[in-house]
């Protein structure tokens, strides 16, 4: 059958989770893309001849979402061959393969050969052989983003007591600093102004490499045309100061806001949690940053109901949030995760208590936060527009303060402007694109 008559394989992927999935799933799209299959971006779009859920299991009700999700495809597209991957097929196979209608299970580590394996089992794709063997030079798309993120690492060798995350993601590894500069070159080239550099634990970049992740960042913000570097999530105790001399020294382009999880404010639970800092630690290495990155900001996650933890537990976390002034706390309620530590642990809280705890977190964080981005009111911040709607358009500072502004005309996705910020509405900053 000629390479003309031969039907295009069409493609849908659905991705859960982390920025890490979520890169994994565009190094999906962009081989199946070099291969001459059609890629559908909605579940409503034609039928798909090709299903992928890139699935999460960092707590239970990931799963339980990824097996909504697969069972929903199924139903709406029941001739579709369904693929799934990710973190939870990783830990769970058996409740994956029990899913009528699943086709097969692809391990996180084998989906770029799962690609050329199928397009040789069923014909499809081109014919190209140096299309289909050609060496892969990474991605040059992020459907749907703004922002590109790259992976630079994968995999954790901590063992956080709570976290199911090191059963799927594996030991850690880097990629080699080469293969990343190139491929954010190509994104940059291919129109994105900002790079999020990401991973399960990016403070382990560079082991074995004799190399560490400020290296990397510094190269990255070498790179001519990059307007922003952002490092996403970052272990509290890899905040160092080499890394702060970088984020100091090339401030015109790495985004001076780091996430870094602080999970409890107590260190008793932060002990049981065999989290390896303290909270006098984590408050010394906010200050010095406060001191050394103007216009500095800071978000965290933060866990409520951790076996174990008291009213005064509690009160610690509340306390670091009072103090350390983050931008935005992401709360998690505790989750009971199998071969993890925590679970083997005595005194496990009541649900009812958890979400309690979980609210009035919420409560004050958010209050918190407000304060933190009134302080900008008047101020002239340059803003990456993400989305826009005629004239109203919204996108986020270099600090990651996310900002709805107006603007006399409709400002295209990836344009970086200067906003004159006159306001705060529903924990968003507001203003005027200045012209
Ligand atoms: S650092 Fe801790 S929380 Fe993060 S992936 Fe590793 S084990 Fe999990």
């Amino acid at each position: 059958m000629s390479q003309k008559e031969k039907k295009t394989p069409r493609f849908l992927i659905q991705t859960l989770g982390c920025k890490v999935n979520q890169y994994d799933s565009e190094r999906i799209r962009s081989r199946l893309l070099r291969r001459g299959y059609q890629s559908l971006l909605s579940q409503d779009d034609a039928s798909p001849d090709l299903i992928i859920v890139n699935t999460c299991s960092v707590t239970a009700e990931s799963d339980r979402k990824g097996r909504q999700m697969i069972r929903k495809l199924i139903r709406r597209h029941p001739h579709a061959r369904v693929m799934v991957t990710g973190c939870y097929s990783e830990r769970k196979p058996k409740e994956i393969e029990r899913i009528e209608g699943v086709s097969e299970i692809v391990a996180i580590q084998d989906q770029e050969n799962w690609v050329d394996r199928i397009s040789e089992e069923m014909g499809w794709g081109c014919e190209d052989q140096d299309a289909l063997w050609a060496p892969e030079q990474g991605i040059e798309l992020f459907e749907e983003h703004t922002r590109a993120f790259v992976k630079i690492q994968d995999g954790c060798d901590l063992r956080c007591a709570f976290c199911s995350i090191p059963q799927s993601r594996g030991r850690a590894r880097s990629r080699p600093l080469d293969e990343i500069r190139d491929e954010c070159l190509q994104l940059v080239r291919c129109g994105y102004p900002e790079i999020v550099l990401c991973g399960i634990c990016i403070g382990h970049y560079g082991r074995g490499l004799s190399l560490g992740l400020p290296d990397l960042v510094r190269t990255v913000a070498q790179i001519e045309g990059v307007k922003r570097v952002r490092i996403s999530s970052l272990e509290p105790q890899h905040a160092d100061d080499a890394l702060f001399d970088v984020m100091e020294e090339r401030g015109d382009v790495i985004c001076p806001h780091l996430h870094l999880p602080l999970q409890s404010g107590s260190n008793k639970i932060l002990r049981r949690m065999r989290r390896p800092y303290t909270m006098d630690y984590f408050l010394e290495r906010v200050q010095t940053a406060r001191e050394r990155l103007p216009d500095y900001e800071l978000s965290t996650d933060i866990m409520t109901g951790f076996p174990g933890e008291t009213d005064e537990d509690f009160e610690c976390s509340l306390e670091a949030v009072r103090q350390c002034q983050f931008n935005k706390v992401h709360s998690f309620r505790y989750s009971m995760r199998e071969n993890t530590s925590a679970l083997r642990m005595q005194d496990h809280l009541p649900p009812q208590i958890i979400d309690e705890r979980r609210r009035e977190l919420d409560r004050l964080a958010d209050e918190t936060a407000d304060r933190v981005k009134s302080k900008y009111i008047g101020r002239i911040l340059e803003i990456l527009a993400e989305t826009s709607d005629h004239a109203n358009a919204a996108g986020f500072t270099k600090n990651y303060l996310r900002t709805d502004f107006r603007s006399a005309a409709p400002v295209p996705p990836g344009t970086l402007l200067p906003v004159h910020i006159e306001g705060l509405r529903n924990g968003r900053l507001t203003g005027r694109a200045l012209e």
